[in-house]
């Protein structure tokens, strides 16, 4: 294939080529300083900028106040899972888990596993997760020590049309797959965190966003690495860091700066989604599970209804140079994740795809 593909992963999934590129041209030579970020020691002061860069940058795009440190830790999304409970549930060791999908799942099982007291408080599960439940302040336990929820649901395409009142318990999103796509109150969470290889950078870092009142609080056996105030007081280099995903991160933030912020970002989303979606609801081939107003920005979820044909669809997309449409294992049909990076263009070239598809297969 001579030309880059339009790439619909879910994660690993595309970064804007602009970074791509300028990546590419200092990779031998950063910035004329003689060595390759990917050689560089985390103790040099190249480095020790390129890390206060990107904190500063996330911190602007963010708007993310004072009060709040971000963190950037190896281990992804999945071992979140586990330091928040360690972290944060420290009082009560009660958690409340809205369940909203394999991802919140996950942190659910995380937690039980690990002996705290987890409460699932409202789930779609029944409905397999076609919708966002509505909680309140009222099915939350009093003296739970947080509220997890899973913003953006990779799988099953579903977002929070809304953020959770959860009074002076602390509320914990997981926004691995929408972090940077849509403006957010930092405020109104305790914490914010997201592996960044769906919506940032390459694969290996989680960026973490506390309210500082809230760690230094753990348990003094845990491991040294699984304490935020660790990394707090560390700036993020306690050990070696993912220094290149930290890199790239920094260079996306960048971009997004230069480019409007996240508002215009967002205004492009919305763009794409509802083309996309528009699309599906009319075409009388292709059908959407989700509820309209749950719907995700970013993963968009849609069926055929034919398995046959659905493995034919990923299939010949590829072919045409639409790569990774199959649906996560767990559910099938196919998704397109339509992340910041995925330009306009390539949504446009998936619905022409899919209106030829669906004259040749109806
Ligand atoms: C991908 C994903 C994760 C897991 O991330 P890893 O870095 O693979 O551990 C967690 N939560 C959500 C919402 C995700 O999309």
């Amino acid at each position: 294939m001579k030309e880059r593909a339009y790439n619909f992963s879910a994660g690993p999934s595309m970064l804007p080529e602009a970074v791509i590129k300028d990546v590419a041209d200092n990779l031998l030579n950063y910035h004329e300083c003689g060595e390759s970020v990917m050689e560089m020691s985390h103790r040099s002061a190249e480095f020790k900028q390129i890390l206060a860069d990107a904190e500063a940058n996330l911190r602007d795009i963010m708007n993310i106040p004072d009060n709040y440190k971000v963190l950037f830790i190896q281990g992804g999304g999945t071992l979140q899972f586990a330091m928040v409970p360690l972290n944060l549930a420290v009082n009560s060791r009660k958690i409340d888990f809205v369940l909203t999908g394999n991802w919140a799942k996950k942190a659910y099982k995380e937690a039980v596993k690990m002996g705290y007291d987890a409460k699932v408080i409202a789930s779609s599960e029944d409905d397999t997760f076609t919708w966002i439940p509505e909680i309140t302040k009222d099915d939350i336990r009093p003296d739970a020590d947080y509220v997890h929820i899973c913003f953006n649901n990779t799988i099953y395409g579903t977002h929070f049309p809304y953020i959770p009142d959860t009074g002076d318990i602390p509320l914990v999103a997981d926004m691995s797959s929408c972090i940077l796509s849509e403006e957010i109150d930092v405020t109104k969470f305790g914490m914010i965190w997201a592996g960044v290889q769906k919506n940032v950078a390459p694969s290996g870092v989680a960026v973490v966003i506390v309210r500082e009142d809230l760690i230094g609080k753990a348990a003094a056996d845990i491991p040294t690495y699984l304490d935020y105030q660790i990394h707090a007081d560390n700036d993020s280099a306690y050990n070696t860091p993912n220094t290149f995903s930290i890199y790239v991160s920094g260079e996306v933030f960048k971009y997004l700066k230069a480019n409007g912020g996240v508002a215009a970002m967002h205004e492009k989303n919305v763009r794409k989604a509802k083309k996309l979606y528009d699309y599906i609801d009319g075409s009388g081939y292709y059908k959407c599970p989700v509820r309209e107003k749950d719907r995700s920005l970013m993963n968009v979820v849609f069926v055929i209804g034919d398995k046959d044909v659905e493995k034919k669809f990923v299939a010949e997309a590829k072919a045409a140079g639409l790569h990774n449409l199959g649906g996560h294992r767990s559910i099938g049909g196919m998704r397109a994740s339509i992340y910041n990076a995925m330009p306009e263009a390539g949504v446009d070239a998936l619905i022409e795809f899919m209106k030829k598809f669906a004259d040749e297969n109806k």
